[in-house]
């Protein structure tokens, strides 16, 4: 198996520039690929082809737009084991997790494909020979940016909503991990997917929203990422009245009731939080737990996290891989010591493991207080926070204190403890006794900064479409 060249896909042509950025494997530091800047005039092209690429998609019918896309879907699964090798070369998670997001990726893909044909309006009645129709029409050409954390199912679900709905669209996915989004490309092309239809940039990720976002051809700006660039790319939208679908950070709570076993439910907190060495935007991170059990969950959860094998993606054995770039490496180590020097308990990790790649330590802080920097600032790594909570609504009271309201999880065998927390928590999410919180039938997205628009479900399409009501006055013999 080998890591893909690295190309721009632009109407229908895999294209090379002169300038270059390096791909490195975050495992041993090495360059593994150079990626193709695109100019000015790339963006141009990319733009002129999604034109054209949306004239032709809007006018397929569904069911032959979902025909291709179950065909690129099916593609992907047969691509697995290549594909996840790449994922795991460039971003660092174990070869298993990779594997498990093509499928993921697949399964956006297909969800959407189906959602396509039930994309259905409604008929108002009127006065007497008049009748509204009401239509869900594609927006048009779509500007979409993906992150690196999940270089596979995350550019998919974007694809996957544009395409479905009729829209194009023109790709910005990470630099640090092209990989996912280029077999993304690849498997349309063979799928048959008309020119201009998915377009795939890559380059300085400012110049390439600066110039695509202000176009009027593009219609729809969506976006995974932080809260900041989040917010940045909003305002860049709203001066063209460019509508946005924002799916951003979040820091999520998990409230761990009195009346569950501790000792049962911290190693799978431990293990969920481990995945994708924590880098992931609905991974729990602040642990509320009532003051009974505090001690034993935590001695549970660090008893889990020492024994997280870290190490190479591609090592069998391997658990958790390094953080995907040195930018999330230097975050996780300020992040402890200013938790530690304002009285956080460091009660495991800590610290870089080696001196070549981007391992970090399962790392465990206890009894965090409110001004450490890690209590508002999403830490987008292997890093848990245990605090204690007074009572059920302390915890509701501290999950939403901050203005992130993505993913909240709790455990509960009571239903009025539920209903308390399907009621208290500001979450787009909520999750309880169980640790998923985004699956292709669901909508996802927040609440608050944490973003705006669902991706998946049945509202996964809603943002990719315009609402158009025909009122038609029947003229009768
Ligand atoms: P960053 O804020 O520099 O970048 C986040 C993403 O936005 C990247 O994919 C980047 O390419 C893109 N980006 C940055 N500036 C842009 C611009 N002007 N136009 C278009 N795209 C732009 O942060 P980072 O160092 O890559 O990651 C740090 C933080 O980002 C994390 O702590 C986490 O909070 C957040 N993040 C969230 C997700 C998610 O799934 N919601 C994914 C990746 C990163």
């Amino acid at each position: 198996m080998e890591y893909p060249k690295l190309d721009l896909f632009i109407g229908g042509e895999w294209r090379k520039t002169s300038e270059t950025l390096p791909v490195v494997n975050p495992a041993n530091e090495s360059v593994i690929g150079a990626l193709p800047v695109a100019r000015r005039s790339d963006l141009e092209d990319a733009l002129d082809a999604a034109d054209r690429g949306f004239a032709i998609w809007r006018k397929t019918a569904p069911r032959d737009r979902s025909d291709i896309i179950i065909k690129a879907a099916r593609l992907l699964r047969e691509r697995q084991d290549e594909i996840a090798y790449a994922i795991t070369l460039e971003h660092g998670k174990p070869f298993q997790q990779a594997q498990l997001e093509v499928i993921r990726g697949s399964e956006f893909l297909e969800w959407d494909a189906g959602e396509c044909q039930r994309l259905y309006g409604r008929a108002i009645p009127g006065v007497q020979g008049m009748r509204h129709t009401v239509l869900r029409q594609p927006i048009g050409a779509v500007a979409a940016f993906s992150p690196w954390n999940f270089p596979m199912s995350q550019p998919a679900r974007k694809i996957a909503g544009a395409l479905a709905a009729g829209c194009s669209i023109i790709l910005k996915a990470a630099e640090e991990t092209p990989a996912g989004a280029l077999h993304i490309a690849r498997a349309f092309q063979d799928a048959g997917l008309p020119d201009g239809v998915l377009n795939l940039v890559f380059g300085v990720p400012a110049e390439i929203s600066n110039f695509l976002i202000p176009r009027d051809k593009i219609r729809l700006v969506a976006f995974t990422g932080s809260t900041v660039v989040g917010k940045h790319l909003t305002n860049l939208a709203s001066e063209h009245m460019t509508p946005v679908l924002m799916e951003l950070g979040g820091h999520a709570p998990v409230i761990v009731c009195d009346d569950v076993d501790p000792v049962q439910v911290a190693p799978t907190c431990a293990d969920r939080k481990y995945r994708n060495a924590g880098q992931v935007c609905t991974s729990p991170t602040r642990f509320y737990v009532g003051q009974d059990q505090f001690e034993r969950f935590t001695d549970r959860f660090v008893a889990s996290a020492k024994q997280t094998v870290v190490g190479p993606g591609l090592d069998e054995a391997t658990q958790m891989g390094p953080v995907a770039n040195e930018r999330r490496l230097v975050a996780m180590i300020g992040l402890v010591e200013d938790a530690v020097s304002k009285g956080a308990e460091l009660r495991t990790g800590g610290k870089r493991i080696g001196d070549c790649g981007y391992f970090f330590e399962p790392t465990v802080l206890a009894n965090v207080p409110d001004n450490a920097k890690i209590m508002e600032e999403e830490p987008f790594g292997p890093i848990a926070i245990i605090n204690s909570m007074l009572s059920l609504e302390d915890g509701i009271y501290q999950a939403n204190k901050l203005p992130f309201g993505l993913a909240a999880y709790g455990f509960t065998h009571s239903s009025a403890n539920a209903e308390q927390l399907i009621e208290g928590v500001e979450t787009g999410n909520l999750s309880i006794n169980t640790l998923e919180a985004s699956l292709p039938e669901t909508p996802f997205g927040g609440v608050k900064s944490s973003g705006y628009g669902r991706e998946g479900g049945e509202e996964g399409l809603h943002l990719y479409t315009v609402v158009k009501n025909v009122s038609h006055k029947m003229v009768l013999d």
